[in-house]
């Protein structure tokens, strides 16, 4: 699949941030250096002093004064943010939701497909390729590619989706999908006719294959996972249980999705830490069982993100099922949960307070873990001599600060240029 490097940024300047405390995948640095060149990480530590005394270039310097330096996040599964859903189907509409989950930490974005009329996904993945091909920083994230999520859910797992749209899938219509060379992540239920080819499509195409909204047995997930599936979509949220399989299948007890992730090593899943979703002990259990090299944070959120209270669509603007926010989560009308309105930053805290994960633990949950998965961990996904300088400062208590997008500071004092540069 055509994978598309990021803009040229030969001309970005060149930055040495000082005391920083440099969130590795593995551990925190001491306060030292980072140097940054050409959009990308060139040297961390002393290293990047050495570098400069050999190529005395013209060098922006800030000192973060120990505050935390974190890799930029990568979220695989989001609606939209600021008023919009991807499902929009509008460059306006990927602009706005791309720059406000920037604003949070996002540095990588998947736009994430609801059920919706082949219409409709036509219109997203339009929408997308127009964002991709023109995209600068002042748009917001980089955006590799999409997330086809609906409409192959089952029905009975919709969620707050509109049921209407939910339909299994069928080759004419997802080939034309896949053949767009947008789609990274691609969902269906694996009870559905036709999942098991949509799996091996999707699997062909380059895609990370995923099982969501889905009331699975044991024996349909080791069917998907023999066609390439290999990741659940938000644990414990709209999958199927024992008890769910009890009512669909009677006895014996059937072993669930959760069952079979836990259990099988090569698959992965995330988790929506935002409080609301998920009990602290549930946070803990998926951190303790599943661990951070299986484990994704997504912010799952929907255009009530960076909004106030009030009701919304969730997916198109026009014809999406109608949700509450009450300012820290989405309800639909059925007293469900309707998707998230936090941002990834928050999702950080919550891993780390709720979910006792270390700091380290919970960014790289948040950035080498999706990188990983979707294959750009060569690019992104840590802070790493050659990869994208997609850098977050964070404070000691965790709040947000500036935000670096391949090399320049997008978001935060620094952006705004309020910087002490030398
Ligand atoms: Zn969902
Ligand atoms: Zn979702």
């Amino acid at each position: 699949m055509a994978r598309r490097p990021p803009q040229d940024d030969s001309n970005a300047p060149q930055w040495l941030i000082q005391k920083a405390r440099v969130i590795l995948p593995d551990r925190i640095t001491e306060p030292c250096d980072v140097l940054i060149q050409k959009g990308c990480i060139a040297a961390i530590g002393l290293r990047g002093k050495e570098r400069l005394r050999r190529d005395p270039e013209e060098v922006r310097q800030i000192d973060i004064q120990g505050d935390y330096l974190a890799p930029g996040m990568v979220d695989i599964h989001v609606h939209g943010g600021r008023g919009t859903d991807f499902m929009d189907g509008t460059l306006d509409a990927f602009r706005i939701a791309c720059t406000a989950h920037l604003q949070h930490g996002t540095t990588t974005i998947l736009p994430t497909s609801t059920t919706a009329s082949p219409d409709q996904i036509d219109r997203f993945l339009t929408a997308a390729g127009q964002y991709r091909d023109g995209w600068n920083r002042s748009w917001g994230a980089w955006m590799p590619g999409v997330h086809l999520y609906g409409p192959f859910f089952a029905a009975g797992k919709t969620g707050c989706h509109s049921p209407e749209e939910a339909r299994a899938p069928e080759a004419r219509e997802y080939l034309k999908y896949l053949r767009s060379g947008l789609v990274l992540v691609a969902t269906s239920a694996a009870e559905l006719p036709g999942a098991v080819g949509f799996y091996r499509a999707a699997l062909g195409a380059g895609c990370l294959v995923t099982c969501g909204h889905s009331n699975a047995t044991w024996g349909e997930m080791a069917a998907g996972w023999r066609a390439g599936m290999r990741h659940v979509d938000h644990f414990w949220c709209a999958m199927s249980s024992i008890p769910s399989l009890r009512a669909r299948c009677g006895v014996p007890m059937q072993a669930s999705m959760a069952e079979f992730v836990l259990a099988e090593p090569t698959m992965s899943t995330e988790v929506i830490a935002d409080g609301c979703h998920l009990s602290p002990e549930l946070l803990q259990f998926a951190r303790r069982m599943i661990g951070p090299d299986r484990l994704c944070l997504v912010t799952d959120s929907n255009r009530a993100m960076d909004m106030p209270p009030g009701r919304y669509r969730f997916g198109n603007a026009q014809s999406g099922p109608w949700f509450e926010s009450d300012g820290q989560v989405g309800w639909a009308s059925t007293g469900s949960l309707a998707s998230s309105v936090q941002g990834m930053d928050h999702m950080v805290r919550g891993m780390v307070r709720q979910g006792k994960a270390t700091l380290f633990e919970a960014f790289r949950m948040a950035s080498l873990t999706p990188a990983r998965l979707i294959g750009l961990d060569a690019q992104v996904g840590s802070i790493a001599p050659g990869k994208k300088a997609d850098l977050l400062v964070f404070s000691k208590s965790l709040k947000l600060k500036s935000v670096m997008l391949h090399g320049e500071w997008v978001h935060g004092s620094m952006a705004r240029g309020n910087s002490s540069l030398s």
